[in-house]
């Protein structure tokens, strides 16, 4: 469905009106969420304001969607049930068997399984490649057969940064379409399109639904071709977010810049706590000025945002134990929620790349730093330490 941006005004602003206008009959100002599957029709054809069947178009999930195409920049937004089925749509809408796909070496597990394996059998190629090598993507890209560029940044668990311009420049030098994976980041930490990506993709259940109760995902574009083929795909397939889905999403969305200030100010914190512990060998942060990618994050992204990754010198016993004994944080997978969450990657959200070259170290956690008091969290890691 294609979203014209409406609402004017700063981000915040746009966050809680694009999409919102008030319900015209009741004045109801939270506009209603519509459950229905089919819409009458004046006479054979005569849809009322384009109105068909629920899995084409539906106004609950319009709305989410100019509100997500005016927050990234874009000028068009669909909505899917999961962010893999937003990848899994994007890809299909945009490559045929023979086609390969060159994507960032600590992708996250979920889209390496879904592009080798899934997209594998159809005959869709792949390499992932260091993205901070710049010269190592040329050479990736070069094969004439690179049909997509795909990169996160941050990156998923390691937290490396990406230089979005540049990488743009050599997909586009080599005739490939540039997809960047914003769901780290939010539109409001870095707008991707405005560094010259193609194409962004979110996970929403993660910081854009941001309250860890609604699973969907996005795609956003600027282009109008490719915006007409992947909203083909959307409705050719169906993995459509749900009415009650997509009201969630827009609730969480609304609030989304006072949630990133807050998670980007305790994860700063939290860094800064780790990297004085003696226990702890690296604080993978962005918001570090130690940080390889510091000064390029500091140009791309507003601020560093709530994940924090650390490895522990006492290796994988020193990690499980550390991560089973903390208590406001809970051990659980996904991040992005206002509560605090610990995840071990290499047996939870990254179990699915163990033995590949996406493998990640098994003495690292990734914490999502919650929007709960900056003391009660330094707190639970202290005590936690205490246990090792
Ligand atoms: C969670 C996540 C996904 C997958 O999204 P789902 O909503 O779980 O399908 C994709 N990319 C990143 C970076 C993620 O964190």
């Amino acid at each position: 469905m294609t979203s014209e941006n409406n609402a004017k005004g700063g981000f915040n602003t746009r966050a809680v009106h694009a999409g919102q206008a008030f319900e015209p009959r009741t004045g109801a100002v939270i506009p209603p969420v519509h459950f229905s599957t089919t819409y009458a029709q004046d006479g054979i054809g005569g849809l009322r304001d384009g109105y068909e069947y629920g899995r084409g178009t539906n106004p609950t999930r319009d709305a989410l969607q100019e509100q997500l195409a005016s927050l990234e920049g874009g000028k068009h937004a669909f909505s899917f049930s999961s962010g893999l089925a937003a990848e899994d749509s994007l890809i299909r809408a945009l490559t045929r068997p023979g086609d390969h796909i060159v994507l960032g070496n600590d992708a996250y597990g979920g889209t390496y399984r879904l592009i080798s394996r899934v997209l594998g059998e159809w005959g869709i190629t792949n390499k992932p490649v260091d993205m901070a090598d710049l010269d190592a993507v040329k050479a990736a890209v070069a094969d004439g057969q690179t049909r997509i560029l795909w990169v996160e940044t941050p990156s998923n668990p390691m937290m490396k940064i990406s230089d979005l311009a540049a990488l743009a420049e050599i997909a586009h030098a080599a005739g490939a379409l540039f997809v960047v994976d914003n769901t780290f980041a939010t539109p409001y930490l870095q707008q991707p399109l405005s560094f010259g990506a193609d194409i962004v993709v979110h996970s929403t259940t993660k910081y854009i639904g941001g309250h860890s109760d609604v699973v969907g995902g996005a795609v956003i574009v600027n282009d109008d071709e490719l915006a007409e083929k992947i909203g083909f795909v959307q409705f050719a397939v169906g993995a459509v977010s749900g009415p009650m889905d997509a009201f969630l999403t827009t609730r969480g969305l609304k609030t989304l810049g006072v949630r990133m200030d807050r998670h980007s100010t305790n994860g700063q914190a939290v860094a800064e706590f780790l990297l004085q512990r003696p226990e702890v060998s690296h604080v993978l942060y962005p918001g570090l000025k130690d940080h390889p990618g510091h000064e390029l994050a500091a140009k791309q992204m507003k601020s560093f945002g709530g994940v924090v990754s650390f490895r522990l010198k006492g290796g994988e016993a020193a990690a499980r134990k550390f991560a089973e004994s903390l208590r406001l944080f809970t051990l659980a997978e996904s991040l992005g929620g206002i509560e605090s969450l610990v995840n071990y990657p290499s047996e939870m959200t990254h179990a699915s790349v163990k033995g590949t070259e996406l493998a990640v170290p098994e003495d690292l956690l990734r914490l999502s730093v919650g929007i709960e008091d900056e003391q009660d969290l330094l707190a639970d890691l202290k005590q936690a330490f205490g246990a090792l």
